[in-house]
């Protein structure tokens, strides 16, 4: 059952396969290159793309556009108490803002962080770091390392919580480096770089025990904090009884700080914060939001766009929506798994993985099997993912994953029946592929997949 309906379409249309085919030369195979308008089913991000709620946009009208102190912020602040439990919020234009004035605060040595220079480089530790957190951890000087529970990259491995953090792999990289060298543990829920899998609270509770024993700041990277405790109440013993919003805080209670993209489970289309509680922190943190992101009541957003993210925070933990959220992507899941092709099971939050070095066993490692999949499954049917394996990290030993990301409130069954009947035409003709090679790349390899040109070898 549906718990909303549509008031307001977009028209989409499928070009011919002659066009697409095109469009993909010209792409130069690579679908970031692609117009949005040559898309039919846009499964590239789940970031950003989701429809808003009327309530939503009602809210737009009422946003206050005063640079400081404005009506927006403080019932942005409101909804962030409520929904999160933090008092102190600051901002940002979306959630790398917030990664760059919070771990800049939390490791930086420029006179408006902590000032520690002369010191060793610090470590941080995290379930999984998603890329731009990574980015901005080694732009602090820091070493980013990650401690995923074993399992949590082999598709074969089941498991409800898959997104852990591993205190054990944690402590053995303390014993090797020493306590002092680690000030912040970070917990990303649920787990965006290993598809997207839950984190129990069982496992928050004891990683911000393990933060507090070697006196590291706890951040939770919140992005999907309503996903992840939809999969605490249907997975985890003790909390079926629980409301939805009781157990998205309880997970968010144990944390010292958090960061948030507003364009996961913020249900906008930009806009993030930093949450903070201790005061000192807070000046920090607001001094570099003035830096680098704006004043600390808007920190780049427009007043309405603070009024619509929270709205959103509110309505992202009623459970019917996550609920239904949580549930298209399980259904896109069993469609593909029908239709013979491999995936992550059980099936993440917000994104279905392909693992297409499973599909496309012919093509090595090297000649990005999962960007033939990605460019092909345009090709069939203008749908759009995106490859996450040795195209997009390079050097990286990583499984030749194929995300497929659901917008919010945005496609219906009948797209993800188109989706499914794509991939099973590509899996019919799937030993005719050959491997990519690249063309022309950026000098940053790590940012090579937004840009750079391939053609078939
Ligand atoms: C999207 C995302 C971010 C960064 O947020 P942006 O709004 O894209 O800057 C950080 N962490 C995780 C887990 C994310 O999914």
């Amino acid at each position: 059952m549906r718990s909303y309906k549509a008031k307001m379409v977009t028209p989409i249309r499928l070009p011919s396969r002659e066009e697409r085919s095109r469009n993909l030369e010209r792409a130069g195979y690579n679908v970031f290159n692609l117009d949005a308008a040559a898309v039919y089913v846009d499964l590239l991000t789940d970031s950003g793309t989701g429809t808003m709620s009327d309530a939503q946009w009602a809210a737009l009208v009422r946003g206050d556009e005063a640079y400081a102190g404005s009506e927006s912020f403080h019932r942005l602040r409101e909804a962030v108490r409520d929904v999160m439990g933090f008092e102190h919020v600051v901002p940002t234009h979306q959630g790398r803002g917030a990664e760059n004035v919070l771990y800049g605060a939390l490791l930086g040595e420029g006179d408006v962080a902590g000032g520690s220079s002369g010191r060793e480089r610090p470590v941080v530790l995290n379930n999984t770091h998603f890329d731009t957190t990574r980015a901005h951890v080694a732009n602090q000087g820091a070493e980013a390392v990650d401690c995923p529970v074993e399992g949590a990259w082999d598709r074969t491995v089941e498991g409800d919580f898959l997104g852990n953090f591993s205190v054990e792999r944690a402590r053995e990289v303390v014993d090797e480096v020493g306590a002092e060298r680690v000030p912040v543990v970070v917990l990303t829920v649920t787990n965006n770089s290993a598809a997207g899998q839950p984190v129990s609270m069982a496992n928050i509770r004891e990683t911000a025990a393990f933060a507090d024993e070697i006196d590291a700041t706890f951040v939770v990277d919140a992005c999907r904090f309503a996903e992840n405790a939809h999969f605490i109440r249907e997975r985890e013993t003790g909390f079926a009884d629980r409301s939805l919003a009781a157990v998205a805080r309880e997970q968010l209670s144990y944390a010292d700080a958090l960061t948030m993209s507003g364009k996961k489970d913020g249900l906008v289309n930009i806009g993030g914060f930093a949450a903070v509680r201790d005061p000192d922190l807070l000046e920090r943190t607001k001094q570099r939001a003035i830096l680098y992101e704006g004043f600390p009541t808007y920190g780049g957003m427009a007043g309405r766009d603070l009024d619509a993210l929270a709205v959103g925070l509110r309505e992202a933990v009623d459970p019917p929506y996550v609920a239904e959220r949580v549930e298209q992507v399980a259904t896109l899941g069993e469609l593909l798994s029908e239709a013979g092709i491999p995936i992550v099971t059980p099936t993440g939050g917000h994104a279905v993985y392909v693992d297409a070095g499973d599909l496309l066993p012919q093509v090595p490692p090297g000649a990005f099997p999962g960007q033939r999949l990605v460019c092909e499954l345009y090709r069939e049917g203008g749908v759009r993912g995106v490859e996450l394996g040795s195209f997009a990290f390079p050097g990286a030993d990583r499984p030749e994953y194929v995300r497929l990301a659901l917008p919010r409130r945005t496609y219906w069954r009948e797209h993800l029946e188109h989706v499914a009947e794509t991939a099973a035409t590509v899996r019919e003709q799937r030993e005719a592929y050959t491997g990519l090679e690249i063309v022309s790349e950026p000098p940053m390899k790590e940012l090579r997949h937004f840009t750079a040109e391939l053609r078939p070898r």
